[in-house]
């Protein structure tokens, strides 16, 4: 489906140049590039620096049986079970600086894990049977008899004996508070032009790396293991806007004076988060959204809801492309409860086209909505809090066995509730 739409875009695109082409000089009123310069203006540009070839990936639809029910030698069988949904904040680099015991510690314990247990993590999941699939494949909206919009859980086709597994990752704005606290600083294209992280360590160096943050690692895990993601999936990036998006400044901010400088400033961010958003998104990456300023949808007006909504759309969805994938803050339902409720804030949300609405729970629970054309679903989320619990077994044993997982040599002693 997806693989259709970029060559119906291509075809567009390349029909819309021909269009301009044949149009002649005289009619091409400002639209499109030849606005920027001028006709008849030539100017002197350097020899561009060769890019690298980006290797090229493939995404496939997970709704689609391969043709002949097979694709690389692999069968691929009908699936309708349960898709299991875990969750993920940007993963502690430098646990020497994330637990140093100053005020940030205890939340970033509860709410974090380490890169060595992000990387045991999804050793076992694989080892286990999950492969990736992304969110946005797993229902899809159609129409019921009356006519009426609905949404509808999707089979999916997966290689025989595998198991699905969502995977998103919330906050991956890079906050200036995690920021000197042990995470990566940004997203960048390294020298190969895969996405890596850039930060500085605790000797104060630059680092350039796909080894530190759970992006690159995640990408560097499927170049390794490729049937982890048989369709090519990543996660789907749960984004805010408050302090701009994967480690750039890309926000206004309405507390201080909008100066000029500042505008100008924001539109180099703007300009260079570009090319991370495109190369994510060509390799499998999906964004939803965390709305704007992290806001807790249970508690806050109606007015402060459809402020944030515009907000995220005018400085976020602007960037990053349509999604119908809301991430709800805190794990805060809109109006209360989501699920026995339809409530104002849910039905406005859903009015602006979220149509996937995501909790925080204890299973990987969905239901498709009756009165709205909507599915709610909450994800489990590997963190402190639950490697440190005495459920652990119970609800994350079919994905781990905490005792391989818990990185005792970077937490700090708070003690775990099972033996
Ligand atoms: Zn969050």
């Amino acid at each position: 489906m997806r693989r259709l739409l970029a060559l119906l875009l291509a075809l567009a695109l390349l029909l819309s140049l021909a269009a301009c082409g044949s149009n002649g000089a005289g009619n091409n009123g400002g639209s499109g590039a030849a606005g920027d310069s001028g006709a008849g203006t030539i100017q002197e540009e350097p020899e561009p620096e060769p890019e690298p070839e980006p290797e090229p990936y493939d995404i496939y639809d997970p709704t689609v049986m391969p043709q002949g029910g097979s694709r690389d030698g692999v069968t691929y069988v009908a699936y309708d079970g349960v898709v299991e949904h875990l969750f993920f904040h940007p993963v502690i680099a430098y646990p020497e600086l994330a637990f140093d015991g100053d005020s940030q510690e205890k939340g970033l314990d509860d709410y974090m894990v380490t890169v060595t247990e992000f990387s045991r993590i999804l050793e076992s999941v694989y080892e286990r049977g999950y492969v990736l699939v992304d969110i946005a494949d797993v229902w899809s909206e159609t129409t019921d008899e009356s006519g009426n919009p609905v949404m509808v859980r999707n089979t999916l086709y997966l290689p025989e004996g595998k198991k699905p597994l969502i995977l998103s990752y919330d906050d991956t704005n890079y906050y200036d508070y995690m920021l000197e606290n042990g995470f990566a600083y940004k997203l960048i294209l390294g020298e190969d032009g895969k996405i890596a992280s850039w930060g500085i360590d605790p000797q104060g160096s630059e680092v350039v790396s796909r080894d530190l943050d759970a992006i690159p690692m995640l990408d560097k895990f499927v170049e390794e293991h490729p049937d982890f993601s048989p369709f090519g999936a990543k996660a789907c990036l749960s984004v805010t806007g408050y302090q701009g998006i994967l480690g750039y400044r890309t926000q206004t901010d309405r507390t201080v004076e909008w100066t000029a400088e500042r505008e100008a400033f924001r539109q180099s961010e703007i300009q260079a988060v570009k090319p991370i958003i495109a190369e994510l998104k060509r390799t499998g990456w999906t964004f939803g959204s965390h709305t704007f300023g992290h806001i807790r949808l249970g508690t806050v007006g109606m007015e402060k809801v459809q402020d944030d909504t515009q907000r995220w759309f005018d400085e976020v969805g602007s960037l990053v492309g349509p999604t119908n994938v809301l991430f709800y803050p805190h794990g805060e339902r809109p109006d209360g409860d989501d699920w026995k409720n339809t409530g104002p804030v849910f039905q406005y949300l859903q009015g602006q086209g979220f149509r996937i609405l995501c909790s925080v729970g204890i299973e990987s629970f969905s239901a498709v909505k009756k009165d709205i054309c909507a599915v709610i679903c909450d994800r489990l989320h590997p963190d402190g809090t639950t490697l440190r619990s005495k459920y652990v077994d119970q609800r994350y044993g079919q994905f781990y066995d905490v005792r391989e997982i818990f990185d005792w040599d970077a937490r700090p002693d708070y003690g775990v509730n099972w033996q």
